[in-house]
C-alpha cells in the first residue's frame, strides 16, 4: 500500500493484491503475531493500562498511526464476508502483550489513588490476561 493511499471502491482488487504482497513479504506467522500484539495494545489502551514501554514498542512496530488505522479499516472491509477457518476460530481474536504487561502475568492490575488513599484504590482485571481476557478465552493462560 503506498504511503499516500486513498481508498475508493474501485480499488478492491488492488487492495487485495497489496494485502497478499504484504503477507508474503512478512510471512503469515509474523502477521498473526503483529495482529495479536496490536489487539493486546488496543485492549490495554481501552482500559488505560498502557505503559510508556508498551507504547514505545507499539510505535516501533506500527510507526504510522494513519497507516495502521487505514489498514485496520480496509482489513475489516476485506474480511467481513470471508468464512473463518477452524484455525482462525480457534485463535478467537488472540491478544498478546509485546513486553511486560502491567498485570505482570497475574491477571490483575493495582490501580492506586493518586494520593494513596486505599479506599479509592482497586484492582482491575487485565483485559489480556484476566480470566475473561483473550488469553483465558483462548485457553492460553498467561
Ligand atoms: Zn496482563
Amino acid at each position: 500500500m503506498p504511503h499516500r493511499f486513498r481508498w475508493s471502491a474501485e480499488m478492491g482488487p488492488q487492495l487485495e493484491e497489496w494485502v497478499v504482497q504484504g503477507v508474503a513479504r512478512l510471512g503469515a506467522e509474523a502477521v498473526r503475531e503483529r495482529a495479536a500484539f496490536w489487539r493486546g495494545y488496543r485492549l490495554l489502551s481501552m482500559s488505560r493500562l498502557v505503559t510508556e514501554e508498551l507504547t514505545a514498542r507499539h510505535r516501533a512496530m506500527f510507526p504510522s498511526v494513519q497507516r495502521l488505522e487505514a489498514a485496520e479499516t480496509r482489513a475489516t472491509g476485506l474480511l467481513w464476508g470471508v468464512p473463518a477457518t477452524g484455525e482462525t476460530r480457534a485463535r478467537k481474536g488472540a491478544a498478546r502483550v509485546d513486553g511486560v504487561c502491567p498485570c505482570g502475568g497475574s491477571g490483575w492490575v493495582a490501580v492506586w489513588d493518586e494520593f494513596g488513599d486505599p479506599d479509592l484504590s482497586f484492582d482491575l482485571m487485565c483485559p489480556v490476561h484476566g480470566r475473561t481476557g483473550c488469553g483465558a478465552r483462548n485457553g492460553a493462560g498467561l
